[in-house]
């Protein structure tokens, strides 16, 4: 029988063999961390501190705004010194709070919870919602919302994505190496806060050492089965994965709630019981500062609000030839306009690229119709149509062909014998437009 997976999808080179035999280790402790209260998916924060107001590690900074939202925490101990604008990696500027480490590494008091396999569901949840947790796959959707399905929408399954399609990308391989118990803990969390009793572990089968640490960390869990996937991209997707786990596809333009699913990533299951077992916000995250162009590839935990530029200088440097840094993957990460930039809970890598391997998308050609993206395209749409109509500037007329069911993953444009920038024209159409 062959491996679980998903129609369409792309075989990308994976060069994860740069930094996935490298353990993780603490990143530098930044003197200053910029800490943007808009770093979920939803409304921002409000800022609850003020200017020279001295803060404890872990200490509330930001206050949700709106039901899909999640507080903020200092990253560092130290004194606010200034609230206001500064940019994030997408170039936009948001409200952000700066904190000067004063190095004493002072801990706001936690709430440890040694029987917190005895709480409620409703206490699990609330203190999930309390560490201001949200998915670290990328999305950064807060996790509290996901596990608040309307009552017409039970949830069956949850699903753990360790499947880390993204080539590069190795900080969630190295978690299932290095905490797979823990992981297991958090997948275990989420299935009684909501009254589940089906658990999958989702990872390729490139990652045979995972899926051993996994399997033997779930060993005696009748309910929780680690699933071999094929390797391909975009397996890691919401709903590839469920797909291939389950074998329930979620409609055009549904939710994994509309077939009984929720996704966490495996970091995400890792922050659920930290925050659980110890009261931990989410303060810091793994990143993986990886590519041909970075002199040290390396899988940090990181403090949230360090600088990228901070990270370049601790993974030593750029190549002579670096050419582009970018957010996360190469398939749907962002280039970034600047390194003072700060890393936020969605940011999973680092990426420096070297010059020869920057497309320079002003080189594209017209479309020549053969079809590729359209039979790699996970989601069957017709990319080369959506282009066109983007191009064309027929953003009402791409919506007919499903524009919306687009998510971005890029297979598209990397089989493109053109080099058509088709995502960036489906981001510009879906600008314009409205779902
Ligand atoms: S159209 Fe969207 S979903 Fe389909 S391959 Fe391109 S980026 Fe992926
Ligand atoms: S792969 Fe490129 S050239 Fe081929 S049909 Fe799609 S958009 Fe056109």
């Amino acid at each position: 029988m062959g491996l679980s997976t998903f129609k369409g999808g792309i075989h990308p080179p994976d060069r994860k063999e740069l930094s996935k035999d490298r353990p993780i280790r603490q990143a530098n402790i930044p003197q200053r961390a910029v800490i943007p209260l808009s770093q979920h998916t939803g409304a921002p924060c409000k800022p609850i501190v003020s200017i020279n107001q001295e803060v404890k590690k872990g200490e509330l900074i930001g206050e949700p705004v709106g039901f899909v939202s999640a507080p903020v925490h200092s990253s560092v101990s130290g004194k606010v010194v200034a609230i206001g604008e500064f940019p994030n990696a997408m170039g936009k500027m948001v409200n952000s709070v700066v904190i000067e480490n004063d190095g004493k590494e002072d801990w706001t008091a936690l709430r440890d919870s040694p029987d917190y396999t005895n709480l409620a569901p409703d206490e699990l949840k609330a203190k999930i919602k309390a560490a201001g947790i949200v998915g670290l796959g990328g999305a950064a959707f807060p996790t509290s919302v996901k596990l608040s399905p309307p009552k017409e929408k039970p949830i069956d399954t949850i699903i753990i994505n360790g499947a880390e399609c993204e080539p590069y990308l190795t900080a969630d391989y190295r978690l299932m190496i290095e905490k797979p118990a823990e992981i297991i803990e958090g997948l275990k969390i989420l299935m009684k806060t909501l009254g589940v009793n089906r658990g999958f572990i989702g990872i390729e089968d490139n990652k045979p050492e995972a899926i051993e640490k996994m399997q033997e960390a779930a060993k005696g869990e009748q309910n929780i089965e680690v699933c071999s996937l094929e390797v391909k991209y975009p397996q890691g997707a919401e709903k590839m994965l469920i797909k291939a786990t389950t074998g329930r596809e979620v409609p055009p333009r549904g939710l994994p709630m509309d077939v009984k699913v929720v996704v966490q990533n495996v970091g995400t299951a890792l922050a659920i019981f930290e925050a659980t077992r110890y009261g931990k916000p989410l303060i810091e995250r793994v990143v993986t500062v990886t590519g041909e162009g970075i002199n040290a590839p390396s899988n940090l935990l990181v403090r949230i609000g360090t600088l990228v530029s901070e990270l370049v200088a601790e993974c030593g440097g750029f190549k002579s030839d670096a050419g582009k840094v970018i957010a996360g993957g190469p398939m749907m990460g962002f280039a970034l306009a600047s390194l003072d930039v700060p890393i936020t809970k969605g940011t999973s890598g680092i990426l420096v690229i070297p010059e020869e391997g920057v497309l320079h998308t002003e080189d594209f050609e017209p479309c020549i119709r053969c079809g590729r993206c359209i039979d790699i395209c996970p989601m069957r749409l017709v990319p080369s149509m959506l282009s066109v109509l983007a191009e064309k500037g027929h953003y009402e007329e791409a919506k007919e062909y499903n524009l919306f069911d687009c998510f971005e993953c890029g297979s598209c444009a990397f089989v493109c014998p053109s080099k058509r920038p088709i995502v960036q024209l489906i981001r510009l159409a879906k600008s314009m437009t409205k779902p």
